[in-house]
């Protein structure tokens, strides 16, 4: 049995004018902030004009925590009490953590019970989403001060493969800081949409993110300004700093230091190797001064120092085009981001790869907050929709299956996501405690004309007349397009659930196939959906006239009985013959015919109520 629609979503509340939201790229290493400024989406700098505000926190008894640049600075003095990297916690039980030996640095809370993986400091212990809270403050008051205005929205990106955990961490940590966010937004798509690519029609674009010590390479499909994540690899501990750290056993060996490097030694090669290695995005050659000695390295001993990490790099591209099941041949753009983009070995390695140059114009560290910028000045508002139109939306409606196998479509095309929208609904047959929820997609309104995506059932319905239940569908699609349809009967709170991927094996011709047959089918569709809602209205009728007949027959004599039941065959007739203008005819005579047995019947339940039966009891009789 399916369902059966009464309610009508809400309509939606209008925009007001000029709104300031800005882009947070919140990085492990370095987050930025950006937002648009005269019709440009720049980076917002600090009070020293810096850019990249490093993700350091460092907690202080009985003071504010310090965050950014001063905290680096820190660290190397008060490790204990410095948080670096915390987004790698995002996510993470403290069971996971406490015996991982890339946080050994720390020590964990216990006493907090919550599983959070705190981290103990001068200041009280400290969880991931509380470090990333006062990363996000930090930057929040950058912009307001930029920007002289309160901020109303932000969008922060976050990797293609956080899970749905790290992802509401990042949000409870914006939360936290006093933030509204509009959107999570994936990083690789972030970076894309600053490079303009959401503007064409289609593509594959590999996004290869070389941070400090994390590397991401996602594939992303674009149908007609959608993104949608088709595979992801990488590495969370591969980064620039791996290439510091070969250049420091370089510069010690150049510098006869043949023993293990003291703590000493090797923070200060490690200084003078990062700095080497910038100068090389630059320049052929570096000298460095180290404890009176010059040392020396060249672009080409760089590059065959730098050969095992750049080919990790290019095997993982390797493995995630294959992933998708696509040939290098079919990538259209390659993407740089993140700083270590800029070295040059690593830009030739991947155009050697995939025989075409890495879009590298803008600047990567730069280019996912730019993209996050675009976006949030488009979510709040203050750009015409038209140009971000297809960005992330719903490219088919979603509905779900009514009685008389037309859609009811719950979430329209071209909706961005992520939405959730509600619906309810009740049952159709008296004492029904099953019903079926089938879900599809497409523009037309009848079932078969749709493509089907799930099924699912909702039992247990406690049994009650028809129309008396009520069951609430809720449609939600996250930010990566997934679909999840939840049941639930509202007197019970019983719930059934399901979960789709609506883009699976749905390609962009497909795509605009069905929208062109909606388009050619329209007023047959509309023909035959009212004649189907009337077909099921009028069953209704002779359904509740048959369980009448039933159950107070006696209230009839003969003759009205046979007027009735004859009444009742020529509506059936009318109803097969899928005439509407026949139904709907047969309908007001069966509701004529019946007016007085409706009127003894109430008559008839009112005096039993009067002698004290109740009317659930009466209505429970039924059967
Ligand atoms: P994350 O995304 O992890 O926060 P970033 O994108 O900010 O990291 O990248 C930081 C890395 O970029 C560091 O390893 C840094 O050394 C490297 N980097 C920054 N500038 C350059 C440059 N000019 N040449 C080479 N590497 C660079
Ligand atoms: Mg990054």
């Amino acid at each position: 049995m399916a369902l059966l629609q009464i309610s009508e979503p809400g309509g939606k509340p209008a925009k007001p004018a000029h709104r300031l939201a800005v882009g947070i790229d919140l990085g492990t290493t370095n987050s930025l902030v950006s937002a648009s400024c005269g019709g440009k989406v720049e980076v917002l700098t600090d009070e020293q004009g810096r850019a990249l505000l490093p993700s350091v926190v460092q907690y202080r008894a009985g003071q504010q925590p310090l965050v950014g640049s001063d905290a680096k600075q820190a660290a190397i003095e008060d490790p204990a009490n410095t948080i670096i990297s915390a987004k790698r916690l995002l996510g993470h039980s403290l069971d996971e953590l406490k015996n991982s030996h890339q946080f050994r640095q720390y020590q964990f809370d216990d006493s907090r019970g919550d599983g959070s993986p705190a981290i103990m400091t001068a200041a009280g212990s400290k969880d991931p989403v509380e470090v990333s809270a006062d990363i996000l403050r930090r930057l929040g008051d950058i912009a307001e001060a930029r920007l002289k205005g309160t901020l109303e929205g932000v969008v922060i990106t976050v990797p293609a493969y956080f899970n749905d955990a790290q992802r509401q961490q990042t949000k409870d940590a914006a939360k936290l800081a006093g933030l509204e966010v509009l959107r999570l937004l994936n990083e690789p798509t972030a970076a894309a949409v600053a490079y303009g690519l959401d503007s064409q029609d289609q593509g594959n674009i590999i996004v290869f993110d070389l941070g400090g010590g994390t590397f991401d390479v996602s594939l992303l499909s674009l149908t007609k300004g959608v993104f949608e994540v088709l595979a992801t690899g990488g590495d969370t501990n591969l980064g620039g700093d791996d290439f510091d750290q070969i250049l420091v056993a370089h510069l010690a060996s150049q510098a006869g230091l043949t023993a293990e490097l003291s703590n000493q030694e090797h923070g200060e090669l490690l200084r003078l190797a990062n700095a080497a290695r910038h100068s090389l995005s630059e320049q052929d050659r570096v000298e460095v001064s180290f404890r009176g000695q010059t040392l020396t390295v060249d672009a080409g001993e760089f590059a065959a120092l730098s050969k095992d990490l750049v080919a990790r790099t290019i095997n993982t591209c390797r493995r995630v085009i294959r992933d998708a099941g696509l040939d290098k041949s079919e990538i259209d753009n390659i993407v740089m981001v993140g700083g270590a983009t800029r070295m040059p070995v690593l830009r030739a390695a991947v155009a050697e790869f995939f025989g075409r140059e890495p879009l590298t114009d803008i600047d990567p560290d730069k280019v996912v907050a730019i993209g996050a910028g675009i976006q949030a000045d488009v979510l709040i508002g203050n750009k015409s929709p038209d140009s971000f139109l297809l960005l992330d939306v719903n490219p088919l409606s979603l509905g779900i299956e009514t009685m008389g196998e037309l859609v009811e479509k719950i979430i329209p095309r071209n909706t961005t996501i992520p939405v959730a929208r509600a619906q309810e609904f009740t049952t159709f047959k008296d004492g029904q405690t099953a019903m079926s929820l089938h879900v599809v997609q497409g523009e037309r309104e009848l079932v078969k004309d749709c493509r089907s995506l799930a099924r699912f059932e909702l039992r247990d319905i406690p049994p009650m007349v028809a129309g008396a239940a009520k069951i609430r569908v809720t449609f939600q699609v996250d930010a990566d397009g997934l679909l999840s349809v939840t049941a639930e009967e509202l007197s019970t709170g019983k719930l059934a659930e399901i979960q789709v991927k609506p883009s699976y094996g749905l390609g962009s011709e497909d795509i605009e196939q069905m929208l062109k047959a909606s388009q050619d089918h329209a007023e047959e569709d509309m023909k035959i959906r009212a004649l189907v809602e009337a077909q099921v209205e009028a069953r209704q009728l002779v359904d509740a006239i048959r369980a009448a007949e039933a159950q107070d027959g006696e209230l009839l004599d003969q003759e009205e009985r046979a007027a009735l039941d004859k009444a009742v065959a020529e509506l059936e007739q009318a109803i097969d013959s899928g005439d509407r203008n026949a139904i709907h005819e047969q309908s007001e005579a069966l509701n004529r015919l019946s007016g007085q047995f409706a009127a003894r019947r109430m008559d008839l339940h009112i005096s039993r109520a009067l002698r004290g039966e109740r009317i659930e009891e009466v209505e429970s009789s039924k059967e």
